[in-house]
C-alpha cells in the first residue's frame, strides 16, 4: 500500500474526457495532475497543471514525465507496454501494465476470460483466410469479425451474415490479427463499474443498463431493469475479474444479457467508463473519485446513488448548425451538462453528455432524452 498525499502529482496517460473528469476529481481533492499524450490543448490538459505532448513511443519523454509525478494511471488503454514499463521504472503505475496488455487486445482479453471460467461468446482466433472459413463453419452465421487490437465503439468490426461474405471480410482485415465471435442476439446490454483499492477493498455501482446507437453508447441508466439473480451474477463476475487481475483503480465490464437469462462478458475497460458518467453527480463518490482514491492509497468512497440516474451522450452531430443552445437543455430541473472542451465537433465524436436524476430510472431516461432532443 503506497499512500500518495494531497499536493502530490498524479500522472495520467491519455488526455480525453475520462482523464478530464478524473482530473476534476483529483484537483477537488488537492492533487496536481500531469497528462501525457500525443495531442495538445486536450480535454484532460485543460484541467491539468502540466500537459506533455509527445508520442507514447518517445521513451525519453515518458521517463521525464514519470520522474515528475508521484503515481501514474491511465484514461486510455492502448498505451504500448514499453511505455508503461518505462514509467514503472520510476513510480507506481495503477492499474498495472499486465492488465493493460491483456485488455488492449481482444484475443488476449477473451482468452484470459475463458481460461478463467468467465462466460464469453464462442470465439476463434483468425490469422488466415482458412481460419475464417473454418471459424464461420464452426461458429455459424451471423458472426462478428473484430480486429484483435485497437477496437472500441464498433471500430474494426463487421458482421458476417453469410458464408459468401467471408472473402471480402477477410480482405477488410488488411493482414491484421482478428477474432471471430458468435453474434449474440442479446436482449440488453449492461455494465458494471467497480473500484478496487490497493488493500483489496471493493466498491460497485450495481448494474447500469446501456443503449447503443451505431455501436456507440447512446443512453445509460441506473439501476438497470434486471433480476436480482442477474444483478448478483454480473457484480460477482466483475468483482472476480478485478480480483484475478489484482486490479487497482476503477474498472468496467460490459455484458450481453440474452433473453433466456444468460450473461456474457463482452469487454473489459481498465479505466472509468462512459456508462459510469452517470455516477458523477448522482453518486456520493463518482467513478473518477474512486480512481483517485484507489491509485493514491485512500479508502474507497460510498458508491451509493443518491437518486436513480440517466446519461445521454452528446455527439458532434448536434453541432451541425453551430453551437447548440444549452439553455434549452438545461431548462429542465435535474439535468446537468458536461462538455469536454473539444474544439472540433465531428459527427460521431463524443463531445459531452447530459445527466438527469429522478424518482425512477425510466423517468430519468425520459428527462435526459427530452432535454437532449431540444438541442437538434
Ligand atoms: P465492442 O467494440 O466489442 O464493445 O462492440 C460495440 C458494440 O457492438 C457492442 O456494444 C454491441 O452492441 C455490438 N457487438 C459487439 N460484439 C457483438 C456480438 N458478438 N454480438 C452482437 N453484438 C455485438
Amino acid at each position: 500500500m503506497r499512500y500518495i498525499p494531497a499536493n502530490s502529482t498524479i500522472g495520467v496517460f491519455g488526455s480525453g474526457q475520462l482523464g478530464r473528469m478524473f482530473a476534476i476529481e483529483a484537483r477537488k481533492m488537492g492533487y496536481r495532475v500531469h497528462t501525457f499524450s500525443p495531442d495538445a490543448d486536450t480535454p484532460t490538459g485543460h484541467i491539468s497543471d502540466v500537459e506533455t505532448t509527445a508520442s507514447y513511443d518517445d521513451l525519453d519523454a515518458v521517463r521525464e514525465f514519470a520522474r515528475s509525478v508521484d503515481v501514474v494511471t491511465f484514461e486510455f488503454e492502448n498505451v504500448p507496454a514499453a511505455t508503461v514499463e518505462a514509467a514503472a521504472e520510476f513510480v507506481p503505475v495503477h492499474p498495472k501494465g499486465e492488465v493493460l496488455h491483456t485488455t488492449q487486445n481482444r484475443l488476449r482479453e477473451k482468452t484470459f476470460l475463458s481460461a478463467n471460467g468467465f462466460p464469453v461468446a464462442p470465439f476463434r482466433h483468425i490469422k488466415t483466410l482458412d481460419d475464417l472459413h473454418r471459424g464461420v463453419l464452426e461458429i455459424g452465421t451471423p458472426a462478428v469479425l473484430k480486429t484483435a487490437g485497437f477496437g472500441y465503439d464498433g471500430k474494426g468490426q463487421r458482421k458476417i451474415a453469410a458464408v459468401g461474405e467471408v472473402d471480402e471480410a477477410f480482405a477488410g482485415l488488411d493482414g491484421r490479427d482478428a477474432i471471430l465471435e458468435c453474434f449474440i442476439d442479446f436482449e440488453k446490454e449492461v455494465s458494471v463499474v467497480v473500484a478496487r483499492g490497493q488493500d483489496g477493498s471493493f466498491a460497485h455501482y450495481g448494474v447500469i443498463e446501456n443503449e447503443h446507437s451505431n455501436h456507440i453508447l447512446d443512453v445509460s441508466f441506473a439501476p438497470a431493469d434486471v433480476s436480482e439473480a442477474v444483478f448478483a451474477e454480473a457484480v460477482e463476475i466483475t468483482r472476480s475479474i478485478a480480483e484475478q487481475f489484482g486490479y487497482v483503480g476503477t474498472m468496467c465490464v460490459e455484458f450481453f444479457l440474452t433473453s433466456n437469462g444468460k450473461i456474457l462478458v463482452n469487454e473489459i475497460a481498465p479505466r472509468p467508463h462512459n456508462s459510469g458518467h452517470l455516477t458523477f453527480g448522482p453518486c456520493v463518490t463518482s467513478q473518477f473519485e474512486q480512481q483517485v482514491r484507489a491509485v493514491c492509497g485512500l479508502p474507497l468512497g460510498s458508491s451509493e446513488f443518491l437518486r436513480p440516474a440517466a446519461m445521454a451522450n452528446l455527439l458532434g452531430d448536434i453541432w451541425a448548425t453551430g453551437e447548440p443552445d444549452w439553455a434549452k437543455a438545461l431548462a429542465t430541473p435535474g439535468v446537468s451538462l458536461h462538455l469536454y472542451g473539444k474544439a472540433d465537433p465531428r459527427p460521431g465524436r463524443k463531445m459531452g453528455h447530459l445527466t438527469a436524476v429522478a424518482d425512477s430510472a425510466a423517468e430519468a431516461v425520459g428527462i435526459v432524452t427530452q432535454s437532449r432532443a431540444t438541442l437538434s
